[in-house]
């Protein structure tokens, strides 16, 4: 009975996720708007807000005069770049004010819920800032108590340095890895802005004969802007591939590693809740490639599905509300078949407090994982982590991570 209905399943054309608005698969372009950059000024004593940086996202904000209140009151609206969308509203601004003052600050959304923990800070490159623990939550908005002075606050959904694309580069070098990976423009998306690729290949030649005997790793990430932790977790992972001990020194020698850091550049710069400059879930547009993002890397990877790699493994890493692994199903027969059911409970152990999941599905949505098994024949995972993950957790989680999976690719290799 199962087997039927899974089997009827995979026929079914894909219209969505629950979570998904309704033409969330129809990529053709849409109607975006772009916030209004700017310093916005109110009260006496003056208190300035702005959204005028990389990764902002505030659409309007006024002085609400509360009635017998002592306090100043300033009401933000957050508003997507279009809709329908789903619940992932990103918010950043800064704050300061002429004099030290308490106020209470109330994000109000368009048509969402209130998700990300709001954290703040004085230095916005640190990628640690502090949360605001004490918030109170009601139907499409949320409010805070906040103490404000002349030193600038950066508020924001999480830090936005690791928002900024730019700073890719500097990552590489910062992480003293650049000596490894060749860092390409495969593409650029509707904002002109550079879609990046990161190669780090076992040689020179890449002909058919020469890569058989070798493995393909694919690394996909930030195709949704908000999802900071998923991209977080990546960069340490992908880190830990390019150490210098001897586990990722044999690994590096036996598998090309292809990775694609920052997909949605516009949509992460304009501070977008999901979507890329035209309103598309970029995650839904791997079927058509309407949409320049990920047409550029569909042509960047496809090349490689026409040399004769002896494993090939896919991850999508993304951010979600919990830590959860979507393999594709045990049923479906994909090329190195189950790894993913393999690899997980070795994440699972090494990340015990994180809880992690495993749920499966069907290779049938238009998403970046199906489109690796169904161009390569291969397994692929789209990896989730909980939006709200400390730094330390993403590192233990990336590198963890990064560690028992070369471990499990060199065996598959050995194997094959
Ligand atoms: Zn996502």
């Amino acid at each position: 009975m199962s087997l039927f209905i899974l089997s009827c399943s995979t026929t079914e054309p894909f219209t969505g996720y629950s979570y998904d608005p309704p033409d969330a698969t129809d990529t053709r372009d849409k109607l975006t708007e772009l916030q209004k950059k700017r310093t916005i000024g109110f009260g006496e004593p003056k208190i300035w807000i702005s959204n005028e940086f990389n990764a902002a996202r505030l659409n309007d904000a006024w002085l609400v005069k509360g009635r017998g209140e002592a306090l100043d009151t300033i009401r933000v609206r957050i508003e997507p770049e279009n809709a329908p969308i789903n619940n992932s509203p990103w918010y950043g601004f800064k704050l300061w004010s002429d004099a030290p003052q308490e106020v209470i600050l109330q994000l109000h959304y368009a048509d969402a819920r209130h998700r990300y923990v709001p954290k703040w800070t004085h230095k916005p490159e640190s990628s640690i800032w502090q949360p605001i623990d004490s918030v109170s939550i009601t139907a499409g908005a949320a409010s805070m108590l906040l103490s404000i002075g002349p030193e600038v606050k950066w508020i924001a959904a999480h830090p936005t340095n690791a928002n900024d694309f730019l700073g890719l580069t500097n990552y590489l070098e910062a992480s003293g890895i650049s000596d490894l990976v060749q860092s390409d423009t495969v593409g650029y998306s509707h904002g002109k802005r550079g879609i990046i690729e990161w190669k780090t290949q076992i040689e020179a030649s890449t002909t058919a004969e020469e890569m058989s005997g070798s493995g393909l790793l694919l690394l996909f990430s930030r195709q949704h802007p908000p999802e900071v932790s998923g991209y977080r977790t990546f960069l340490h992972f992908y880190k830990r591939l390019h150490a210098s001990d001897q586990l990722a020194l044999q690994f590096r020698e036996a598998f090309t590693i292809l990775a694609y850091p920052m997909m949605n550049p516009d949509g992460v710069v304009e501070g977008h809740w999901r979507h890329n400059l035209k309103g598309i879930d970029l995650n839904r547009d791997w079927e058509y490639f309407r949409q320049p993002e990920t047409r550029a890397i569909r042509d960047a990877v496809s090349p490689y599905a026409e040399l004769d790699y002896s494993v090939v493994y896919g991850i999508d890493f993304h951010s979600t509300n919990e830590n959860v692994f979507y393999p594709i199903n045990e049923e479906v027969v994909t090329g190195i078949d189950n790894f993913t059911q393999r690899w997980f409970p070795f994440v699972a152990e090494a990340n015990p407090a994180l809880n992690f999941r495993s749920e499966e599905f069907e290779p049938n949505s238009p998403i970046s994982k199906n489109w690796v098994y169904k161009t390569f024949g291969t397994d692929a995972l789209t990896f989730e982590v909980d939006d709200e993950l400390s730094e330390e957790a993403m590192k233990q989680l990336g590198e963890s991570a990064a560690e028992s999976l070369m471990t499990l690719l060199l065996e598959e290799l050995k194997g094959q």
